[in-house]
């Protein structure tokens, strides 16, 4: 049993077919974490249908309407790089509504992952790069619109730059955005976020975690955000197609739980998703985004430390 709830819905599936997005992994992902006993059954939870209202804190009605009744233009299509269909749409419209009930998740129980979700390359009006709704903007904007959270931080660890992210807060002060990325790789823009930090083709687990946890402790610090938003990505792994950074899986785990070492630390709670992954064997990116559950488990196991003993 785990000391949180994971978020998924058997409509996740993308419908993509044969396609480099393995969008099997979702089901896939849910299988193994109930096999290997890392959750039991009473440990999942079940998104229910997205209002439209939630979607359009993040999106313009324009993008949301084209995406209820399929008519996206053929370059719409093309940025988004996944063929439409109806599916589609209701899956990432779940994502959304699964992202949304991880945070509130999170503010209960410190920690809740969403097994679908970090679709960070949608922008308010288009989507991209197999991104067609942004399901932790629109998360973030229903828990501030609840006035369950304030601010709000993103940590996008996914090879890719977080684009959409950037794009959508850009002038928005309650959300702070963080995106670590193999700056020589999708998306050709990167529009600014709080804190960019571009790796060089090839980085492995050491520089990786070196880069990244202590700007992760300086953020958290600086800006002192409600919740963290954590975008999980499995590809910067070195057997990936799409990336091209050398971390392990177990230096993506140690990547996991320093975040999260780092958040529980300070009290501030995290909702997970998945993002990308596109191992050559779907088994390590199955595996990958399992141990961020596992990273999840063991940090909340751990006690907090006693804030007002370090004088
Ligand atoms: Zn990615």
């Amino acid at each position: 049993m785990l000391p949180f709830k994971l978020v998924y819905h058997p409509r996740y599936d993308l419908n993509l077919g044969p396609h480099v997005f393995p969008s099997q992994k979702f089901r896939l992902l849910y299988e193994l974490v109930l096999q290997e006993g890392i959750a039991s059954p009473d440990d999942i939870v079940q998104p229910g249908s997205a209002a439209d209202e939630d979607l359009l804190r993040a999106h313009t009605p324009e993008w949301v309407g084209k995406l209820k009744t399929g008519t996206l233009t053929a370059s719409e299509i093309m940025k988004l790089e996944v063929p439409y269909s109806p599916e589609l749409a209701e899956a990432v419209w779940l994502a959304a509504v699964g992202t949304i009930l991880a945070g509130q998740r999170a503010l209960c129980d410190g920690f809740a992952s969403n097994l679908s979700g970090g679709f960070h390359h949608a922008y308010s009006n288009h989507g991209e790069g197999f991104c067609a709704i942004h399901d932790v903007a629109v998360a973030i904007r229903r828990l501030q619109a609840d006035g369950l959270i304030k601010k709000a931080i993103v940590v996008d660890t996914d090879v890719h730059h977080g684009n959409g992210t950037a794009h959508i807060f850009r002038d928005d002060e309650s959300v702070f955005t963080l995106s670590i990325h193999q700056e020589n790789n999708y998306p050709a823009h990167k529009p600014p976020s709080n804190l960019d930090l571009p790796l060089d083709d090839g980085v492995e687990d050491d520089e990786y975690l070196q880069v990244l946890l202590p700007a992760v402790e300086k953020s958290l610090d600086e800006f002192c955000p409600d919740i963290l938003f954590y975008v999980g990505g499995a590809d910067p792994f070195g057997q990936d197609q799409l990336g091209g950074l050398r971390l392990s899986k177990s230096g993506l785990k140690a990547r996991d739980k320093g975040v999260f070492q780092l958040a529980h630390g300070r009290n501030i709670p995290v909702a997970t998703t998945l993002a990308g992954g596109y191992a050559r064997r779907v088994e390590d990116t199955i595996r990958i985004h399992a141990n961020t559950i596992v990273a999840a488990q063991e940090v909340a196991n751990e006690s907090a430390p006693a804030r007002s003993a370090i004088k």
